[in-house]
């Protein structure tokens, strides 16, 4: 597999993951209940519409409404005893908490309770102290314990109340069987209304008696065991009820049409209007739960003694729900520090590749820029010491490596020899021929010297116009004597061919010298041997010998 065949089929695995994570399929749809605390009504409306508007659906819920009905348990015991996975209560969750039954509450759709004393207005009675000694009807505890708490709020004992009437209704308050009447804020007075009473409310609100109402609770399992869904059903609840508080008439509509289609519209459009005002979605986040508010609503419990045996106040701490944010948090901060120490190191690696590639550049840059200038050096060096017609060393050149060569002639005790050649009336080949003609001449003789005479370790140079020096190595005066014969042999013998093809010879005159320690000395003496080759007729050679009386002589040979 390439490269990018591989990128490709990871890319493949990964966006099939993300799909699959985030838009899982309708069959993974997962079932859940919610046992409401009454009859389809308004007081329910959020679920509906969440369930209706798809909110549910969006989170991977399929989420079935249970009326409550005759043969319905109490929401809290649908709960407790896994017939529901959720469910509508009153305050009255606090009780069992209290009592240690693993309840837990996830959010209190009404800021405040809708129970309410109902009077009629031609009796006159507004105010607790008007209706304490007067009967009551028996309330269903602890459901209606917010009532009972403003009588205790104004000072009165709760046994001094005449709780009476069993099972009283609308038609004992008509008929006077009961001075109050224990009511829903949104039903009993609706129905007294359109039956032509007027009405007194006492609100247990306006007596500092503040319960939530309509709490949606679950199992503290099943929290435990799903926290992901338990998150998700009350995240989709919410929307629902934000979506129909916002959206009455489109609300209601669903709910007459799929849900209460014997409740009239105008009744529903009462309920809605009360509702809305307990459930304040301007003032307070919606579902808002307040621990000392919870605790509050405890400590009324138990002082009317409807808390039972021993409650355990501690457990209030118990009974709000906890998203489970612990552990995301960490993975998200995790994740978060990752990403940040991921992306430091790579700007690190970023400006360390930058940084080391931008000098690699610059060393290779200077590397070549010194190459060059050595290059340009040695070229200079090599000009400085090289004749620039024949290319052979210059005098200057003679002198720095004949020295050189000198010194380790010394040190190893090897004779050198020097040769001074000066070729004989070159003037008249430039006069005759040219002076280009000249330069081919001198070239040629170079030529002639290097191929047949000169050993890789001797040293040939140019050193005046038409004057050159042979320095030799491991060579007495005899063997250059020798090298001098094969010189006049070779030179007599070459024809100089010049630029217009005419071909001439030339003669040669040489001057030999032993070298000891000084170069420019046994120069000079080749000089004086050179000299006496020319004044005795050239095309030969002289010796200087300073052992020898003479010093200067003609070897018997040449
Ligand atoms: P002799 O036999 O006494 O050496 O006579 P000669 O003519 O060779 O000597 P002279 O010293 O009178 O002349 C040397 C000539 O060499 C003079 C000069 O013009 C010529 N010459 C020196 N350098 C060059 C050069 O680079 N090119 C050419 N074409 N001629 C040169
Ligand atoms: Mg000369
Ligand atoms: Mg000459």
């Amino acid at each position: 597999m390439t490269d990018f065949q591989q990128v490709r089929a990871l890319a493949l695995v990964l966006s099939t993951l993300v799909i699959a994570t985030c838009f899982p399929a309708s069959a993974q749809l997962k079932d859940l209940s919610l046992q409401l605390r009454w009859k389809h009504q308004f007081q329910f409306a959020g679920y509906y519409i969440a369930k209706e508007k798809g909110f549910y659906k969006q989170q991977g819920l399929n989420v079935t409404l249970l009326p409550y009905g005759k043969d319905s348990p109490a929401p809290v015991d649908a709960i407790l005893n896994h017939q529901a996975d959720f469910a509508i209560s009153s305050s009255a969750v606090a009780i069992h908490r209290m009592q240690a039954k693993p309840i837990v509450a996830l959010s209190a759709l009404m800021q405040s309770s809708p129970l309410v004393w109902i009077t009629l207005k031609k009796n006159g009675y507004t105010a607790p102290q008007d209706i304490v000694d007067k009967p009551l009807p028996t309330l269903p505890a602890p459901e209606s314990a917010e009532l009972l708490t403003v009588f205790r709020k104004e000072g009165f004992r709760l046994d001094e109340l005449q709780l009476e009437t069993q099972n009283a209704s609308i038609n004992d308050l008509v008929l006077g069987n009961v001075a109050a009447l224990n009511a829903y804020v949104s039903n009993e007075p609706y129905q007294l209304e359109q039956s032509g009473y007027e009405y007194n409310l006492i609100k247990p609100k306006d007596y500092g008696v503040n319960f939530y109402s309509d709490v949606l609770i679950t199992h503290e399992a099943f929290v435990e065991q799903h926290p992901a869904t338990v998150d998700k059903f009350k995240q989709a609840s919410l929307k629902g009820w934000r979506y129909a508080l916002t959206n009455i008439d489109e609300t209601i509509k669903i709910i007459k049409e799929k849900y209460a289609p014997d409740k009239s519209l105008k009744h529903l459009y009462y309920e809605a209007n009360h509702l809305k005002e307990l459930i304040m979605p301007e003032l307070v986040q919606l579902g808002h739960m307040n621990p000392d508010r919870w605790k509050t609503i405890a400590e009324n419990y138990i002082q009317l003694g409807m808390a039972g045996n021993q409650p355990d106040f501690g457990q209030m701490d118990n009974l709000i729900y906890q998203k489970p944010v612990k552990n995301t948090r960490i993975l998200i901060h995790t994740i978060i520090i990752s990403l940040f120490i991921i992306l430091i190191l790579s700007i690190l690696a970023w400006r360390f590749f930058y940084l080391s590639s931008t000098l690699k550049r610059e060393i290779s840059r200077r590397q070549y820029a010194e190459k060059k200038l050595i290059k340009a050096n040695n070229e200079l060096k090599a000009q400085a010491l090289t004749d620039p017609l024949t290319k052979i060393y210059n005098r200057r050149a003679f002198f720095e490596k004949g020295d050189a060569i000198l010194k380790l002639s010394v040190r190893k005790q090897l004779s050198c020899a020097l040769i001074m050649l000066d070729i004989d009336h070159f003037k008249d080949i430039n006069d005759t021929f040219g002076h280009d003609a000249g330069d081919v001449a001198l070239k040629q003789i170079t030529q002639v010297l290097n191929q047949s005479i000169i050993r890789s370790h001797d040293i040939l140079a140019r050193i005046g116009g038409e004057e050159f020096a042979i320095l030799m190595v491991d060579c007495r005066l005899e063997d250059a004597a020798q090298v001098a014969e094969r010189i006049l042999q070779v030179i007599s013998a070459h024809k100089i061919v010049l630029p217009d093809g005419s071909e001439i010879n030339l003669t040669i005159s040489m001057g030999l010298s032993e070298v000891e320690l000084d170069l420019s000395q046994a120069l000079t003496h080749a000089d004086v041997a050179l000299y006496q080759a020319k004044e005795n007729g050239r095309n030969c050679y002289y010796i200087f010998n300073e052992r020898l009386p003479n010093k200067i002589y003609k070897p018997q040979t040449a």
